[in-house]
């Protein structure tokens, strides 16, 4: 198969061979192909009729919604750029990423609706479908190539402040096209697939299910939020073939009474990943919802996955692999660059790159910070640590910025939050870099006690000394009521790391 060039395109070739086939469920909304197509142009012709050109940016901020699809897919016809904004941040965040992006409109959910700074602001209400029908559903007179960027998406904010990576239409198709002509048969959907959209839109693993759902033909399940029970509910009404979820939306679901009694076996593949996840809830996952599970590392500026560890690694037997996020998939280069910016030889622990043509060329408006990432001939530099073995598995250690230097030893604070993780009375756990007189800093875990549970710092520091050497080990364990994480589930370690490095300068990597 060949695919389309650019999504606008993908969408019109299924529609045009499948029009009645659903596309998308959101709440009692049911969509096919041939509306979808035709609510696209629409959408386009009512953005150019607002004196909006090609490569004009258009935001959102909303939670998911067959609506926000259309807008994706209308604003991609029209050549525009869309910027999702996640809901939940702060208004003067979601300021701070508007006033950044230089949208010109901006649509908004009604529950969102405030004054903003932005030109002309569309409050999405029952008028929207009014706006849209009132369109011409004729093909916008624009040509898109597959180098026009068609999302402006902000990175999760979890090492600074979020950066505007544009993504072009080749970003989020060319992989599919080498996945498809290498035959990986475990991460293809096929026309008619169901999937879901659980995760926030305005991040990779969220808008990136639904223009990946479009590029696929498959039908998909919109889920405003993520709630787990409801999710569980969808995935067996809907017999749900393909999901991606994070590690955290993961024990959610684990934890839920759903969980013992929901039929899983529709499911064939679960990807998780945009973050570490700890060993035993892994092992947990696998036995509790028993499909192929994959892990997938990648990030904003990959369009999502460039690496996965397929289900067969996760069977008995291959659990040495099971703490790798993956291989690299078809089409990607990975290296590993030492301090000195040279490739370092398997089983040495440095700085990821990677080349593949999912790379965004860059970040809007922040030329310096492009710079650094992109470092010539198609390599993009990741911030993350990580080891490739001798058969091109890559183990990610966590974030360079987050590593731990205690004496002369490095420490990721993941693989200690791993190590904690398992013991039955720990609900949630981070590990943190602390300044230390004698040590430079010291490590120190922060951690979430399960209801009614009990347990001291001993007991805490004894269960990791077990598990793994003395110095990765912490000095001090603070129980705490909860973990501050951002919308996509991760740790925000730098806001634990804050109040302990008042007066105290921390190296910057
Ligand atoms: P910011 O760049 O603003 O600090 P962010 O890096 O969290 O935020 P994203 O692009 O959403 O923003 O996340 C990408 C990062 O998520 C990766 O660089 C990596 O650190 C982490 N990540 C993704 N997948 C995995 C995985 N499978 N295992 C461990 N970490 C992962
Ligand atoms: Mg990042």
């Amino acid at each position: 198969t060949q695919l389309p060039p650019t999504f606008g395109e993908a969408l019109a070739r299924h529609a045009a061979e499948r029009p009645e086939q659903v596309a998308m469920r959101f709440d009692d909304r049911v969509t096919d192909y041939g509306t979808f197509d035709r609510h696209a142009s629409q959408i386009a012709n009512g953005l150019i009729a607002m004196g909006l050109n090609k490569g004009d940016r258009v935001a959102y901020v909303g939670k998911n919604s067959d609506w926000a699809v259309e807008l994706a897919l209308g604003s991609a016809r029209a050549g525009m750029v869309l910027v999702p904004v996640i809901w939940r941040l702060a208004p003067a965040e979601v300021d701070g990423i508007l006033a950044d992006s230089g949208a010109g409109v901006l649509f908004v959910e009604p529950a969102f609706a405030r004054d903003f700074a932005v030109d002309q602001v569309i409050v999405m209400d029952d008028s929207f479908p009014r706006w849209r029908d009132a369109q011409s559903d004729a093909p916008p007179p624009v040509s898109v190539t597959e180098d026009d960027v068609v999302l402006q998406l902000y990175t999760s904010g979890t090492t600074g402040a979020p950066k505007g990576v544009m993504l072009s239409h080749a970003n989020g198709i060319r992989q599919r096209q080498k996945q498809i002509d290498g035959r990986v048969a475990w991460l293809l959907a096929d026309p008619g697939d169901t999937t879901i959209i659980a995760m926030p839109y305005g991040h990779i693993g969220g808008v990136g299910v639904a223009l990946g759902a479009v590029n696929s033909g498959q039908e998909l399940i919109i889920h405003a939020e993520y709630e787990a029970g409801a999710v569980m509910d969808a995935i067996a009404a809907h017999r749900v073939r393909r999901l991606f979820l994070v590690p955290a939306a993961i024990d959610l679901m684990l934890q839920h009474p759903k969980a013992a009694t929901t039929d899983f076996s529709s499911i064939e593949t679960l990807s998780y990943g945009a973050s570490p996840i700890p060993l035993p809830l892994l092992q947990q996952a696998v036995e509790r919802i028993g499909c192929g599970f994959v892990q997938v590392y990648g990030m904003t500026e990959t369009w999502g996955s460039i690496v996965a560890l397929p289900p067969e690694d996760h069977l008995p037997g291959r659990e040495h692999k099971m703490t790798a996020a993956g291989k690299a998939l078809p089409g990607v280069e990975l290296k590993i660059l030492g301090e000195d910016g040279n490739e370092l030889p398997p089983g040495e622990i440095g700085e990821v790159a990677i080349r593949s043509p999912n790379n965004t060329r860059g970040y809007w408006n922040k030329a310096e910070e492009s710079a650094k990432a992109l470092i010539g001939d198609g390599w993009l530099r990741t911030g993350d640590a990580g080891i490739l073995d001798e058969e091109g598995y890559l183990y990610i250690q966590d974030r360079i910025k987050d590593m731990i230097i205690t004496g002369a030893e490095n420490v990721y604070p993941a693989e200690v939050e791993s190590a904690i993780y398992g013991h039955p009375a720990v609900a949630d756990v981070a590990v943190i870099g602390v300044p230390d007189p004698k040590w430079g800093e010291a490590v120190k875990a922060m951690v979430v006690l399960k209801p009614g549970a009990t347990a001291d710092q001993a007991a805490i520091i004894t269960h990791a000394r077990e598990r793994i050497a003395g110095f990765k080990c912490p000095k001090s364990v603070e129980f705490i009521e909860a973990l501050p994480r951002n919308p996509s589930g991760k740790i925000l370690r730098r806001a634990l790391r804050e109040p302990f490095w008042a007066g105290h300068e921390r190296r910057v990597n």
